[in-house]
């Protein structure tokens, strides 16, 4: 059998995280938990061990309106400790959410760090597809995945051409506009729950239903192999 990998989960949204993250480790289930700051970042490998199967990634979430230059002092400090970054990226859904450029500014030097340092990113655009796909033209970092992607079909692809890879939910096969998922390439694609904000058959996400979501996942590809196609893909990004 092989290990299922998550790729993008919140276990610091979780209440019970000891015993969450007892159950990742348990279930030998590869698990990228991205923060969303190099302070939780901090905070939660002080709290939670790592092991062979739990890895923290280094976040600059842009929904966190209150990061600033400071952080991204942080960021570039801290990043040696990690082989992981996330959750990053550009999101103009909301007016509340950190101003447009101060975003693309930070953006663009995390984009830049990682690139030069090589580290694995999984990143969330929402409504901003134009300018992430201009700043990774940029830098053409080698490891990247989007995450929940929900822009058009265009700009999925150019995405692509970028070399991205992308990972996929529940939720995102369970939507409206899941149709257009199926134009990625299976050579990029990873599974992630980004739990807590997904459900697998109405429950909601816990590391004991990646199976199941694996299950739901591989029914939508059409695709028996789903596992051993998402480690060797996995396998793969992090050898680039
Ligand atoms: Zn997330």
């Amino acid at each position: 059998m092989m290990n299922l990998i998550d790729t993008h989960f919140h276990l610091d949204y979780y209440k019970n995280y000891p015993e969450i993250a007892k159950n990742i480790t348990e279930q030998r289930q590869y698990t990228i938990c991205v923060t969303n700051s190099p302070g939780v970042f901090m905070s939660c490998k002080k709290i939670i061990s790592e092991t062979r199967y739990l890895k923290f990634a280094i976040g600059f979430h842009p929904r966190e309106s209150s990061l600033c230059a400071s952080d991204i002092r942080d960021f570039t400090r801290l990043i040696r400790l990690t082989n992981y970054v996330g959750e990053i990226g550009l999101d103009y859904s909301s007016e509340s959410y950190m101003n447009k450029q101060q975003q693309l500014r930070f953006f663009s030097q995390v984009v830049d760090i990682c690139s030069s340092e090589n580290k694995l990113m999984t990143i969330h655009i929402r409504k901003a597809e134009e300018d992430a796909i201009t700043i990774l033209e940029r830098y053409k970092p080698n490891k990247v995945i989007i995450h929940w992607y929900t822009g058009n079909r265009a700009n999925m692809k150019k995405l692509v051409d970028l070399g991205c890879y992308f990972s996929i939910n529940t939720n995102m096969v369970n939507s409206r506009a899941s149709e257009k998922y199926h134009l990625l390439p299976r050579e990029r694609l990873l599974i992630e729950s980004d739990g807590p904000y997904t459900k697998v058959n109405n429950r909601k996400y816990s590391p004991l239903l990646l199976k199941d979501a694996y299950e739901v996942i591989a029914k939508f590809y059409d695709n028996p192999d789903l596992i051993r196609d998402v480690y060797e893909n996995f396998k793969r990004i992090l050898s680039v």
